[in-house]
């Protein structure tokens, strides 16, 4: 069964569309990214799976679960969808320390304290940061801050793993190393992820398929090796770095 199914999703703002009806499924375990330069509609497409945006128009389920349809008035809340998300800025409570930081999401969800305890070390152990636990956020590296926001979207074993731009504050060698480790973590969870980024090297890297976006519209969804090969059309190709 195909883990997250789009179906013509549209969103306005106000006059201004900025999603047009876009369709597309992402299968159970891919890498999935959604590629285009700025203000095309990357975020606004993973927001609306999120449920921090409302689509215009159209329908997402996940799991065959609908999250959300326009047409049914289906909208689920995003604590009832339990995705893991990693913005940008790696938003992690500068108050706390990394462990409270990763005890936040399970104490909304009514975990236990003992459960806390251990599915905090099994996340931070699946970021290679276990012995940083006790420490605060601007005591660690913008990566390992990186990792802990990451842990954090983990802990709660989501469905699926939502990435904006998770790599774009770091510095271009903190970002290679970074690209690496997410490439393999990808690997050994193997979980469904949405990555969102407007670097063609880095969704060229990582994606098992591309979607390329361009003014709100998917110009081609495709893995990497085809859309660098056969790009479907001139604008494509040169934003993949293809110059035909
Ligand atoms: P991307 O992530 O690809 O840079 P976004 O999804 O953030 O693009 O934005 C797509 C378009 O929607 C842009 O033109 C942006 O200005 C517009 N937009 C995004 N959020 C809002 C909002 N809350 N109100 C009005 N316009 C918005
Ligand atoms: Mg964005």
């Amino acid at each position: 069964m195909p883990e997250v199914v789009v179906d013509r999703l549209l969103k306005r703002f106000g006059d201004t569309t900025v999603l047009q009806e876009n369709s597309f499924t992402i299968r159970d375990g891919e890498f999935f990214t959604l590629l285009g330069p700025s203000g095309c509609g990357k975020s606004t497409t993973l927001n609306c799976i999120a449920g921090l945006e409302r689509p215009t128009g159209g329908s997402i389920a996940v799991g065959g679960r609908t999250f959300v349809d326009t047409e049914a008035k289906v909208f689920l809340t995003p604590e009832e969808r339990n995705l893991g998300m990693v913005f940008q800025s790696y938003a992690l409570w500068p108050h706390m320390t990394i462990h409270a930081n990763l005890a936040m999401p399970l104490k909304i969800r009514k975990v236990s304290k003992a459960d806390q305890t251990r599915l905090i070390g099994e996340a931070l152990e699946k970021v290679g940061l276990a012995h940083l636990k006790d420490r605060y956020p601007h005591q660690l590296s913008g990566g390992q801050q990186q990792r802990v926001a990451l842990a954090r979207a983990l802990v709660y074993s989501p469905s699926v793993l939502l990435l904006d731009e998770p790599l774009s504050n770091l510095d271009a060698k903190l970002r290679e190393q970074a690209r690496a480790w997410l490439k393999r973590l990808q690997l050994d969870l193997g979980i469904t992820t949405v990555y969102v980024t407007h670097d063609q090297d880095e969704a060229l890297a990582l994606s098992d398929r591309i979607a390329v976006m361009s003014g709100g519209d998917m110009l081609q969804i495709a893995p990497p090796q085809e859309i660098y090969r056969t790009p479907a059309t001139a604008e494509v190709a040169a934003f993949v770095g293809r110059c035909n």
